[in-house]
């Protein structure tokens, strides 16, 4: 009797000290998710259903609602549950035409776009002399008097990074060059275009305005139009003409799509994408792709038939391109239930691979960021920093304290495509989004089972 007790005991012993060293059933469970997913193409096919069923996505638009009712299908195909729309109010706002071109001394066309949200100019157009800087800054600080009647011209290139790093300077000569021109008396401002290709393909975006501030037209011009332009003014004064129409219907609906994968309490893990886009190309690396990677990953989860201790919660947010106004509405709309968000990532920095993982948890929690990293390293992962940004729709509820994850991705090549007619399909490559849908899948499960809350 007590032999057998100490032989149960010493069995017990072995298998206590072997488990311990042992990989946990969820990093087992997310090797399995792993290798379903990369063997699996519907993170791609999903990309393909949005760019060619519905095409561009311009926030508050028609196409967007179409794109919300081919979601909300998409979802319930999948086997999400809990699949509605939370509707909000944006702005609606869309181009009509742009006319840009040299009037003296050598007349000809420029390729350019109008920035989202800008104003049109009258119906005859403007014509002006041009007025050149550097970058942003220079502009920022010129004197107020001297630039009245004048298009100014903010020849700033952006610098090409595997992290996007150069977009933060580049944003804010998109958001405010109108301001600074128009305090000082331009009639229209142009910018060289928010990008790192060398095609004729302007980048848009969105551009902003100060109240208090003369509104004036802006247009991006592409790449090789600026050089034109830069070099027509190195050999002396260039007059230009700029005719901008543009539509706006006033405040239209526009909303998040939301499914879950339900848990048993009432906590919840995010991962998000957005749906809109700009409306010159369709929306293929921004943010199709992140669409399919998030749906990817979740219908990898559902084919298991896994249970997860936390809600999966997917949101494509809406009207993200605009002013992140569908993030905005998600963050006020669930301020009370924020705290039983445990973490939130979103996909939406095109298509290439994940090579690093960055988080934002507490300093006790980082063996949780430990652990995930182990299940994500042999996709080719490395560890980042705890300073992660999670996304761009996750700036609303990262500032009210929700931990987030960045998976993040190379992009070397997504300034070449981001806002322009060139965001298509066809630069989507199955395997890349098929390493991202892996990494999210298990991302999901590996957080939707954590015993730990990773603020504390
Ligand atoms: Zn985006």
């Amino acid at each position: 009797m007590k032999f057998i007790s100490l032989l149960t005991t010493s069995l017990f012993l072995l298998f206590c000290s072997c488990s311990s060293l042992q990989p946990s059933a969820r990093q087992v469970q997310s090797k399995t998710l792993i290798k379903m997913a990369l063997n699996d193409q519907t993170g791609y096919k999903i990309i393909e259903s949005l760019t060619t069923e519905i095409g561009p996505r311009l926030a508050g638009s028609a196409q967007e609602k179409r794109a919300r009712s081919w979601a909300v299908a998409k979802m319930k195909r999948i086997g999400l549950q809990t699949v509605r729309v939370e509707s909000f109010d944006v702005s609606h706002w869309e181009r009509v035409s742009e006319d840009v071109h040299i009037l003296s001394p050598n007349p000809q066309k420029l390729r350019a776009t109008a920035l989202g949200g800008s104003v049109g100019t009258n119906h005859s157009g403007v014509s002006a002399k041009v007025v050149s800087f550097k970058n942003f800054e220079a502009l920022a600080k010129a004197p107020l008097k001297g630039l009245e009647n004048t298009i100014v011209f903010v020849d700033e290139p952006m610098t090409r990074t595997k992290d996007g790093s150069g977009y933060g300077v580049a944003v804010v000569k998109r958001r405010r060059t109108t301001v600074e021109a128009a305090k000082r008396g331009a009639v229209a401002a142009l910018i060289r275009s928010v990008g790192t290709d060398h095609h004729r393909f302007p980048h848009t975006g969105q551009t902003g305005y100060e109240k208090g501030v003369k509104k004036i037209p802006i247009a991006a011009l592409s790449a090789p139009d600026a050089d034109q332009l830069a070099r027509s003014l190195k050999k002396g004064s260039v007059k230009i003409f700029l005719k901008i129409r543009v539509k706006s219907k006033g405040s239209l609906k526009s909303g998040n799509v939301i499914g879950e994968i339900p848990g048993q309490t009432d906590k919840f893990v995010v991962a998000g994408a957005h749906l809109d886009s700009w409306d010159l190309g369709t929306g293929a690396v921004d943010d199709g792709a992140g669409v399919g990677i998030v749906l990817g990953a979740a219908k990898t989860i559902v084919k298991q038939n896994l249970r997860p201790k936390h809600t999966i919660r997917i949101i494509l947010f809406g009207s993200e391109e605009v002013g992140l106004v569908g993030a905005k509405a998600y963050a006020k709309k669930h301020k009370a239930e924020l705290p039983k968000h445990i973490v939130a990532s979103e996909s939406d920095f095109g298509a290439g691979k994940i090579w690093k993982l960055d988080t934002r948890f507490s300093d006790s929690s980082l063996s949780e960021a430990k652990s995930l990293f182990k299940v994500l390293k042999p996709l080719g992962i490395k560890r980042g920093n705890n300073k992660a940004y999670g996304g761009p729709d996750l700036i609303p509820m990262r500032d009210l304290g929700v931990p987030v994850v960045t998976l993040k991705q190379n992009g070397w090549d997504y300034f070449d495509l981001h806002h322009t007619e060139d965001d298509t399909f066809d630069k989507i490559k199955p395997e890349d989004i098929a390493q991202n849908v892996a990494a999210y899948s298990a991302y999901l499960w590996m957080s939707s089972n954590t015993e730990s809350d990773f603020r504390n």
